[in-house]
């Protein structure tokens, strides 16, 4: 299923960066001295200072980082050696290594330790990071020597990871404006830059919101809710200065459960009403007017490339190929998931009025009365099943998987041996069961903390490559765990957990990566969530059940009939989950096909949803003024429906694993996983290689019986 987090792969710097790197030959003074500048030194091939990280160094660090590399592009721009593979795409894949350095701090200090201080230097770099890479790819002579490599590889074609880099690098060039005149290239990065600051002050509002709503409950306030959710929030509401007070933070974490459980419907309607409407106050902090703008740079912005709409750019180079082909899988499941949701609804208003609280279903007790039709339908308790899912015992099952599956092994690191930016952050060593082979780190930031943003995502600080020699990686894993209290286990949701099998999914992806050159480690949006939602699928294999999902304070087991039940409970609440996706995954699209002119984004989200027959039972999983998968960068714009496009592949995939004589854990069919859809990466065309795993093309049906929908005709 697709979880409810945000799961964003954070390849952000690598996708950024990809066409960019630069060899670092100079060693300055700043060089030496800003720590965020320097090599990494200590064990395994070197790993980052984040003990030594300092807000202040970050301005400095990023400015010489920039200068550094756009040296080493003149250098390669302006070699007088005819353009070769050689010395055009293999100097670039091997520049920007100091940068790429200082923007591994930058990346925590975003993510998992933004401050206010951070913010300010984070929005004064955001327009000279744009026009920097615009200087990059808008470098003429540099895109000249590369076109020059490109044509003759048409000719006569290099070895196929180098093709595939070559045919990468070129096209991203000409996607990026390389090819246009001189008068339209400035244009675009006056565009770029434009967006840059927009995206930076759009996250920066909705984190504001984040930040800014709370609700706090007193002691007479908390029917429904757990103990330990009530400890959790006594503790949060302390160290705002509310002793003796429970606060509900506007953040999904704290959101989800408490409208879950609470049997409050009034405070249960303003915690809603908060979170739904952060970007969305119409004050200083509101987003609409800026997503208006963002829409109106890109539509310009690929007008000056000739392409009508932005979809139609951005998914030239997907597995989906134009919005046509997005759309239709999204609107052949919307019918079926919007019908699922009546039923859904007609059931939980069946429950209410037997409770005798006569209420009408809105969309502040969906997720309250879907708890009990639960209970009552499959007499499933998720507060029963979270005593048998502790975050340790989770994060031993994942590698257990890993064990099976790659082959890998983790050690913990001994405590100290490798720095952390923060004293909750753990270390794992990854190495092959057999071989003993290094593979590389995993770092786990696990808790939820003021300045980390919300859900759960996947980042790397070392990818693996073979160009300059075999590197070792370091990937992490990011979650908004809540911290228990000392002695306490921490106990997740079936859903949580199921994420954190997710993010594990792109750690590992990171991890099997078998490439030559840094641009072939860049994900394909529609594809690159593939690999993690596959990984979910153990997380209910016997296997992992029997040995991990084990009670918490009883050790035993999780009966083997509450297993039945989460099972047949698979299906349950997927009009929910599948429309409020599939909402917004919808709107991302239409916003962008729309025409911007006067755009009136409130207005235009309304409508839509009207045309599209959303019901009104329920929001978008994410509305469009906080919508940062879209607006707070390019990570996911038009590229929302991905998650579905790689749950097809997911559905359809995991099949061939219930095939399989020894299913989940099938030796054949793992070694073929590994060797087709995990280790490539880019450095294959996704369709092929899917192709390779599975004997064919993915279809739709799996996943429609995965969902408990009719499977289509034909
Ligand atoms: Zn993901």
């Amino acid at each position: 299923m697709i979880s409810k987090t945000i799961k964003a792969t954070v390849l952000g710097s690598i996708i950024l960066f990809a066409s960019c790197k630069e060899e670092q030959k100079t060693e300055d003074k700043s060089m030496t001295e800003n720590i965020l500048l320097q090599e990494w030194t200590g064990p395994y091939q070197g790993v980052p200072a984040f003990d030594k990280m300092n807000v202040a160094d970050v301005k400095e660090a990023v400015e010489k980082g920039m200068e550094l590399q756009l040296q080493e592009i003149d250098a390669i721009a302006n070699n007088d050696e005819a353009p070769t593979f050689k010395n055009t795409i293999v100097a670039m894949e091997s520049a920007g290594k100091a940068l790429d350095r200082v923007f591994t701090y930058y990346g925590i200090l975003s993510s998992n330790m933004s401050s206010p201080e951070f913010r300010e230097v984070q929005a004064e770099l955001a327009p000279k990071l744009s026009e920097f890479r615009s200087k990059i790819s808008q470098n003429e002579k540099l895109f000249q020597r590369i076109k020059a490599v490109y044509e003759a590889s048409q000719k006569s074609p290099l070895e196929p990871q180098e093709q595939r880099v070559v045919d990468l690098t070129y096209k991203q060039f000409e996607m990026n404006g390389a090819n246009l005149d001189a008068e339209k290239k400035k244009r675009y990065a006056e565009i770029n830059k434009e967006l840059s600051t927009l995206y930076t002050k759009f996250s920066n509002n909705v984190l504001h919101d984040e930040e800014n709503y709370v609700t706090y409950l007193t002691k007479d306030q908390l029917g429904g809710l757990s103990d330990g959710f009530k400890k959790s929030a006594a503790k949060i509401a302390a160290d705002k200065g509310k002793e003796g007070m429970y606060a509900i933070t506007n953040t999904r974490s704290s959101m989800d459960p408490f409208l879950t459980y609470s049997t409050e419907r009034e405070l249960r309607k303003q915690v809603w009403e908060n979170y739904y409407s952060r970007g969305d106050n119409g004050d200083e902090y509101d987003n609409n007017q800026i997503i208006a703008e963002i829409l109106k740079l890109r539509k310009e912005r690929v007008g000056l490339l000739g392409y009508d709409n932005y979809a139609e750019w951005r998914l030239q180079d997907r597995m989906a190929k134009n919005p046509e082909n997005a759309m239709d899988l999204m609107l052949k499941v919307w019918s079926a998931s919007t019908a699922r949701v009546k039923e859904e609804v007609a059931d939980m208003q069946a429950v209410a009025n037997e409770l005798g609280d006569n209420i009408t279903i809105e969309p502040w007790d969906y997720r309250y009365y879907a708890e009990k039709v639960r209970k009552k339908k499959y007499d499933l308790d998720s507060d029963e099943v979270k005593q048998y899912l502790q975050l340790d015992k989770l994060t031993e099952a994942m590698f257990f998987v890993a064990g099976e599956i790659f082959n890998y092994k983790f050690t913990p690191v001994k405590e100290g041996s490798v720095p952390v930016f923060h004293e909750d952050v753990k270390v794992w060593e990854v190495t092959d069961k057999d071989s003993g082979k290094h593979i590389g780190l995993w770092y786990l930031d696990p808790y939820a903390r003021e300045g980390k943003r919300s859900g759960a995502w996947a980042t790397t600080y070392r990818s693996s490559t073979t160009f300059e020699g075999q590197t070792n990686v370091l990937a992490s894993n990011n979650s908004n765990f809540v911290k228990p209290a000392p002695g306490e286990a921490v106990l997740v949701s079936w859903d949580d957990a199921t994420t954190f099998f997710h993010e594990f999914g792109h750690a590992l992806h990171f991890f099997a990566a078998d490439v030559k050159y840094p641009t072939l480690q860049g994900g394909v949006r529609d594809y690159t969530e593939f690999q993690s939602q596959l990984l979910e699928r153990w997380l209910s294999t016997d296997k992992v059940i029997n040995q991990f999902l084990v009670h918490h304070e009883t050790g035993k087991p999780i009966p083997a009939e509450l297993v039945e039940k989460i099972k047949k409970a698979a299906t349950f609440n997927q009009g929910f989950g599948t429309t409020e996706y599939l909402a917004s995954a919808l709107i991302d699209m239409k916003l962008h096909l729309a025409d911007p002119t006067n755009i009136d984004i409130d207005q235009f989200e309304r409508e839509t949803l009207d045309e599209l027959g959303m019901p009104k039972e329920l929001p978008m999983r994410h509305r469009t003024p906080h919508f940062g998968h879209v607006f707070s960068g390019e990570g996911y714009a038009t590229a929302y429906y991905g998650y579905m496009w790689a749950d097809v592949l997911t559905s359809d995939a995991s099949e061939a694993f219930k095939e399989a004589p020894d299913g989940f854990y099938d030796k054949a069919v793992a070694d073929k996983l590994v060797k087709y859809l995990f280790a490539p990466r880019n450095a294959m065309d996704p369709a092929e290689a899917y192709r390779l795993f599975r004997g064919r093309d993915a279809k739709i049906e799996a996943l429609m019986r995965d969902r408990g929908f009719p499977v289509p005709k034909n």
